[in-house]
Parts: C-alpha cells; sequence; structure tokens
C-alpha cells in the first residue's frame, strides 16, 4: 500500500527532494562529474561505462550534438587513462528519425573510439526498435571491430539473433546480455522471471561457448551463481567475460563478485536529463522511494 501510493506520488516529488536520493544513481550533470566518479571506482579497482542520459532525439541537429558529447567524453576519458567506454542509445543518436542518419553517428563515434582504444558499445531498447539497431550494428561492426551490442533474454527472438550473429564466427563478438529493461508484450517476450532468467542462462552457454565476449549485466545473486558455475564449466578465461552493473545498485554484490576474482564494470550515467532516468531506478526500488518520503518529511 505505502509503495504504491509513493510509486504515485513519485512524479510529484520536487527536483531538489528527488536529487538528494538520485545522486546514488547518476554520477551528476557534467562529463566533469563523470570522470571524478569513474576515478573513484578505478581507484576500488572497478573499470566504467560512460552513458549520457537522454533518448530519443527530437532533430538531427541534436543528434549530431549528442555525438559530439560522447566524443568528448571518450577523449576525456582516454586523456585521464582511465579504463571506461561509452555506451550509446540509438534512439538518442536519431535511430527513429532516421536509420542511415544513426549509422553514420554510430560509424564518426566508432573511429573517434578506435583512436582512443576503446569499445563502443550499442544498447538496445524496446522491441519496436531491435531490427533497425541489429541492421545498424551489424553495419557498424563489419568495419570497426571494436563496438559491441546489447542483447536481451526477455525478447523471444534473441536466440534466433544470436544464431544469426555468431554463424560467421563470434570471435570478434562482444555481447552485454541483460534481461531487457523495457515491459514488453507476451507475444514478442518472455513475461515471468523464471523463463527470462532461464534465458539468461541459456544465451550465455551459447555466446560463450561461440567464443563471443560476454558481459553479464545483471544484479540478480541467483542468476550470477548459474553465471559463475557456468564460466567455470566452460572454463572460460577472465578476458572473455565480466559482470556490469548500475552505478548505486546492490554494491554488496559488486566487492562479493570482485573479491572472487571475476571484473565488475559499472555504468556511470551522467547529464542534466537525469530526472526520468533516477525515476525508473527509484521505481525499481521501493526501499529507496521511503527514503524519499522520509527526506520529505524532514526526516531523511
Ligand atoms: P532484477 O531481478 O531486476 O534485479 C535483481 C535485484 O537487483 C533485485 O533485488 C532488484 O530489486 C535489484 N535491482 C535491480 N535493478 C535495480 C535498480 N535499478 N535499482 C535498485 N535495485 C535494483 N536494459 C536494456 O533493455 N537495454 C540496455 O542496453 C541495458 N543496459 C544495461 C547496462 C547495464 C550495465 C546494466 C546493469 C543493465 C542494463 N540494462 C539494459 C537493464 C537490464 O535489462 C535490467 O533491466 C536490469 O539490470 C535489472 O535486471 P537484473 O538482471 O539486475 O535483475
Amino acid at each position: 500500500m505505502l509503495d504504491k501510493a509513493l510509486l504515485a506520488v513519485l512524479p510529484h516529488v520536487p527536483r531538489p527532494l528527488l536529487w538528494r536520493v538520485a545522486k546514488r544513481y547518476v554520477a551528476g550533470t557534467t562529463l566533469a562529474e563523470a570522470l571524478e566518479v569513474l576515478r573513484e571506482l578505478a581507484a576500488h579497482g572497478h573499470p566504467g561505462i560512460i552513458d549520457i542520459l537522454g533518448e530519443d532525439v527530437t532533430g538531427p541537429a541534436a543528434a549530431r550534438a549528442v555525438v559530439r558529447e560522447y566524443a568528448e567524453a571518450s577523449d576525456a576519458v582516454a586523456r585521464a587513462g582511465l579504463d571506461a567506454y561509452v555506451s550509446v542509445k540509438p534512439t538518442h543518436v536519431g535511430l527513429r528519425l532516421s536509420e542511415s542518419l544513426a549509422l553514420e553517428l554510430y560509424r564518426e563515434l566508432a573511429r573517434r573510439c578506435e583512436q582512443n582504444r576503446q569499445l563502443l558499445r550499442v544498447e538496445m531498447e524496446d522491441h519496436t526498435t531491435t531490427d533497425a539497431t541489429l541492421r545498424v550494428f551489424e553495419a557498424l561492426h563489419a568495419e570497426h571491430a571494436h563496438t559491441g551490442i546489447v542483447l536481451q533474454s526477455r525478447l523471444l527472438r534473441t536466440p534466433a539473433d544470436v544464431e544469426r550473429l555468431t554463424r560467421s564466427g563470434a570471435g570478434g563478438l562482444c555481447v552485454r546480455l541483460v534481461k531487457g529493461i523495457y515491459l514488453e508484450p507476451a507475444r514478442v517476450a518472455h513475461t515471468e522471471p523464471g523463463p527470462i532468467r532461464a534465458a539468461f542462462l541459456a544465451l550465455a552457454r551459447t555466446l560463450l561457448e561461440r567464443d563471443a565476449r560476454v558481459s553479464f549485466a545483471t544484479h540478480d545473486a541467483g542468476l550470477a551463481q548459474g553465471l559463475i558455475a557456468l564460466v567455470r564449466e566452460l572454463d572460460v578465461p577472465s578476458e572473455r567475460y565480466e559482470f556490469q552493473v548500475l552505478l548505486g545498485v546492490q554494491q554488496r554484490l559488486w566487492s562479493e563478485w570482485r573479491a572472487a576474482g571475476h571484473t565488475v564494470r559499472v555504468y556511470v550515467p551522467f547529464g542534466p536529463e537525469w530526472q526520468p532516468y533516477s525515476l525508473r531506478r527509484l521505481r525499481k526500488n521501493p526501499q529507496i522511494l521511503k527514503h524519499v518520503a522520509r527526506a520529505a518529511l524532514g526526516l531523511g
């Protein structure tokens, strides 16, 4: 009941109050703040990922501006000597406006990341964008080997996508495997946690058996145990897999995994558009929502 009431008021929480709670999930509004968080994570043995918050740009000029910001981020990471790379949503670089524009902009950014010896990750959004995203990624990857994709275990199509992507030998394929953050309809996706988790494990097995590099992006402790058993069974060398986690989410698990010898890379989002992202994170975690309520009542 309390959780439901908190969820209902969440969109009306004043920005400064929301920021007090959101700052655990977001590095800040500027690149300098994101670099500071990356440095701090590096000091604790965690490599990073940079994400500039935002999606669905309204026009080509905005998409080009986003790519300029990402190029600056890539340069800054290289100058700072950090182990980190940029991760970019297709609709943030104009996928919904024009597939060819998105490909052109990913290509431009891939050249920059290549100069900086960094990966460029193409993220995955809801199922209406999957075909276009995979077409863009496959064209990009054919020219730039240091690019990677995200695949969602929730989607029923993903095993077939893995078949196609690995057909020519997956040696150079770099996949971030996720459950998928978008709640999709049952005609295209598993909707229950059990099948989503089982699909995650099965996809991880296929990708690892075919020599892909795989990042397991999850905070699900049970699933992680299965993944650790899998890498042991297949004797996967440490440079071919890692865990990836979101800033501020389930930190206790990161330390456990790191102490057990696994790489744990942290996703560091930043930018002025932090509000929608933080609201999504808070909706996932009613415990944190209670901090919002306490802060609102002056008790936090
Ligand atoms: P869950 O079962 O959802 O969560 C496991 C545990 O972690 C639960 O206790 C849960 O309460 C807690 N938890 C999980 N998320 C949060 C949170 N945000 N706040 C507080 N507690 C939380 N999805 C895409 O669709 N496309 C992408 O490109 C994409 N990129 C990602 C990159 C990274 C590095 C990560 C970690 C995730 C990414 N995701 C992406 C999101 C992913 O699809 C899942 O929605 C998300 O990771 C939650 O699923 P889970 O596997 O952690 O398991």
